[in-house]
């Protein structure tokens, strides 16, 4: 056994999973906190797991206790638990680190205090329709209306694009703390996986993202047409970003390359993220193996976190039929360099992400014409 140690995490869907899978192949024992037939408890046999939601404050104090080092699979926790039993046991990231993260007009006010470039925004809590219609004015449309919490996938935003959008936005959102930012014109946008260990920050590559309804759909490693001049503005960036927290771990680290080469973070996750998914073939570690070393202190070298290929990820989305996840899967099946993975989760709601698809190749051209025919039958899944 490389570790004896056991983690523990706050919540059991697809990250978690593919966390487990790279714990398995060191042996170290993951307990995770989610209801019974999580996705990765699916992959996980040992009796250390805890039946429960990750919002109880006593299934994650049991958690603490069966556990040496915890850690969490999304930032949507109760930091304040975490905060508690921080006494007891290693919390990677830190507590306040997630607090700040899972308010996302927080993290950018943090950033601004750190002098890190990000989209700029105002709060707009107690304000209503007059304060919605003032940003009008002041950022002029489009602008980017966003909860400041529970958000993902999108489920969170709504964009403006005249004053005549502000009644459906506010019964779209009016329920949630709201804050609001300017549009980004954006070239395109890239992130980068950082990693953050008790010796310094390293970084995985810049990939591409693109996003489709406000959800990742294919990322690309490296991008396409960027220099690598701004991939290294971009590493730096990012890893300027998540030095200023506390905490080990893998951050994602989102950004948006304007048309005047000018970089700006649009948010970041304290955890294993979905532009990561390619280092699992494409790298000789991944962004999961980098995660558990990271917050066991094992060594991870700077190296291990290049890319050996040109790669391309391709989410599975819950589409018009409730298995056309599975016939994506299956159509993959005859795809030479294709890595698939289905993530076990029980109904597919148009839009969830149900798996992914990993192609990698000697070159990004390459991996392009391999992956069209799926990206294509991915489209024709859609509702
Ligand atoms: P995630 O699943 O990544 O956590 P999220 O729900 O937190 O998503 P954001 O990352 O805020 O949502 O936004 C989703 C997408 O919407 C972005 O990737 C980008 O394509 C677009 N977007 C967000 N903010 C802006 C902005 N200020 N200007 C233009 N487009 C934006
Ligand atoms: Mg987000
Ligand atoms: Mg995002």
């Amino acid at each position: 056994m490389v570790d004896s140690r056991k983690v523990g995490v706050l919540g059991g869907g697809q990250l978690g999973r593919m966390l487990i899978e790279a714990a398995n192949r060191l042996n170290v024992q993951v307990n995770v906190l989610d209801a019974a037939a999580s996705p990765a408890k699916q992959i996980s046999a040992h009796n250390g797991h805890i039946e429960g939601s990750f919002k109880d404050a006593a299934a994650v104090k049991r958690l603490a206790q069966i556990s040496d080092v915890v850690t969490v699979e999304i930032e949507h926790v109760d930091t304040h638990m975490l905060e508690e039993v921080a006494s007891e046991v290693v919390v990677e990231p830190s507590w306040k680190t997630l607090r700040t993260i899972k308010d996302k007009y927080a993290q950018k006010q943090y950033f601004k205090e750190h002098g890190v470039d990000v989209a700029e925004s105002i709060d707009l809590e107690g304000k209503g329709a007059d304060g919605l219609k003032e940003v009008g004015t002041s950022y002029g449309y489009p602008y980017m209306l966003k909860s400041k919490t529970e958000a993902y996938d999108g489920r969170g935003n709504f964009v403006l694009r005249s004053e005549a959008d502000i009644d459906s936005a506010l019964q779209a959102l009016g329920t949630r703390p709201l804050y609001a930012e300017r549009w980004a014109d954006f070239r395109l946008e890239l992130a980068v996986m950082v990693v953050k260990t008790k010796d310094g920050v390293l970084t995985f590559p810049t990939v591409e993202t693109v996003h489709e309804d406000s959800i990742c759909k294919l990322t690309y490693a490296p991008p396409r047409n960027v220099s690598e001049s701004t991939s290294q503005r971009a590493q730096d960036l990012a890893k300027k970003a998540i030095g200023a927290f506390e905490g080990k771990g893998v951050f994602g680290v989102e950004m948006f390359l304007l048309k005047d080469d000018s970089l700006l973070i649009n948010e970041v996750a304290p955890r294993p993220h979905n532009s990561g998914h390619y280092t699992i073939e494409a790298c000789p570690i991944s962004q999961y193996d980098a995660h558990l070393r990271a917050i066991l202190d094992l060594p991870i070298p700077q190296s291990a976190l290049r890319l050996r290929e040109p790669s391309i990820m391709l989410n599975i989305l819950g589409g018009k039929t409730p298995d056309s996840h599975v016939q994506v899967a299956k159509k993959a099946l005859e795809s030479p360099n294709a890595s698939i993975h289905l993530y076990g989760k029980g109904d597919a709601r148009p839009g969830r992400k149900m798996g992914h698809i990993t192609i990698t190749a000697p070159t990004l051209a390459a991996a392009e014409q391999e992956i069209q025919p799926l990206i294509e039958f991915v489209d024709e899944q859609k509702g």
